[in-house]
């Protein structure tokens, strides 16, 4: 089969390697779509740590061929993969924090991922999806749990008002999630066709700048939710928390980037900065709201492309405007 993978630093190839047998207790799958995420181009470029060679490819659903012994899932169900493996037994795991376990494997990092034709990965982190369902909307579900987990974090209220700041994947989803839950929702990012984007799948304002920001709501934010992943945001995120109120950080920085805060601002304005980190138990809310079509999908779709062209469209930076790339294999 084909697959995606990388051998080192800036060294991502597609290559010919034989289909995976499943282990006991893994399925095997053949893959519909996955997402190139932004994470996928830190790999390459070793601003986020891998062990190669290893296939890519973190966010992704596909049609189960085979499933090896002690799994009871059908070959023909459609599933969505959470790569997120917690051991289940460190001590991070028996305290419940499974996202930050101490040994998580995570499928298209740690072990051969979704940019290719077949896959295979634990079947406890297999989540249904139904027959009918346009494959790509499968690929959405990864990000959208890590998303449903930072709203969870933040936990917006019917009738506050939340910023999003930055027009990714992620901000995408995070705007129509709040929007849901009965917020007033900001979209704020420089560029003008996000800013529609974010208008059109349910943002109430869209604004390029913290100056804009704040002209138009001058008392701030119940909730700002930091998707953009620079340190110009994650700087202007409590800023623009009002007096208060919460900021969580859900954009991934280069490991030893720096930002700077007032510490006194946050003190006597009792803005609380929180983080979120992956998808703990939210895969299956994802999976359900993907089912359910709760969510614009189609809108955040840039470009479909076929698995011959992955390598290239993930050594180089995503397009301008460009939300989400989804490959096809
Ligand atoms: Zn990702
Ligand atoms: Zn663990």
């Amino acid at each position: 089969m084909k697959a995606t993978r990388l051998y080192g630093i800036g060294d991502i190839r597609l290559t010919e390697v034989p289909v995976p047998t499943p282990a006991p207790g893994e399925v095997l799958i053949r893959v519909e779509a996955c997402g190139i995420c932004g994470t996928d181009r830190h790999l390459v470029n070793g601003t986020f740590p891998s062990k190669p060679p290893v296939t890519l490819g973190h966010e992704f659903s596909g049609i189960v061929v085979e499933a090896g012994a002690g799994v009871t899932l059908l070959p023909g169900t459609r599933v969505t993969c959470d790569p997120n493996t917690w051991c289940g037994h460190c001590a991070n795991c028996r305290r419940g924090r499974v996202n930050l376990c101490l040994n998580n494997v995570a499928t298209g990092l740690g072990r051969d991922g979704g940019f290719a034709e077949f896959c295979t990965f634990p079947a406890q982190k297999a989540h249904i999806l139904p027959e009918g369902l346009d494959p790509r909307h499968g690929a959405f579900c990864e990000p959208l749990a890590c998303t449903i987990h930072g709203i969870d974090r933040g936990a917006p209220q019917a009738g506050e008002r939340v910023m999003v700041l930055g027009g990714g994947v992620i901000g995408m989803l995070a705007v129509q999630l709040c929007a849901l839950a009965g917020a007033e929702v900001m979209l704020v990012t420089r560029q003008a066709a996000k800013q529609s984007l974010g208008l059109r799948v349910g943002a109430h304002e869209a604004v390029a700048t913290e100056a804009e920001a704040r002209k138009v709501w001058p008392e701030g934010a119940d909730l700002v939710v930091e998707a953009a992943g620079v340190a110009a945001t994650v700087e202007m995120a409590p800023r623009l928390a009002r007096d208060g109120g919460r900021v969580v950080i859900l954009g991934v920085l280069d490991k030893g980037e720096r930002v700077q805060v007032e510490p006194f601002d946050l003190l006597f304005r009792e803005v609380q900065v929180l983080t979120a980190f992956l998808n703990p138990f939210t895969q299956d809310r994802a999976a359900a709201m993907v089912a359910a079509g709760r969510l614009q999908l189609d809108t955040l779709i840039s470009r479909t492309l076929p698995l011959a062209e992955a390598a290239e469209a993930i050594l180089n930076p995503a397009r301008a405007g460009e939300v989400r790339a989804i490959v096809t294999p």
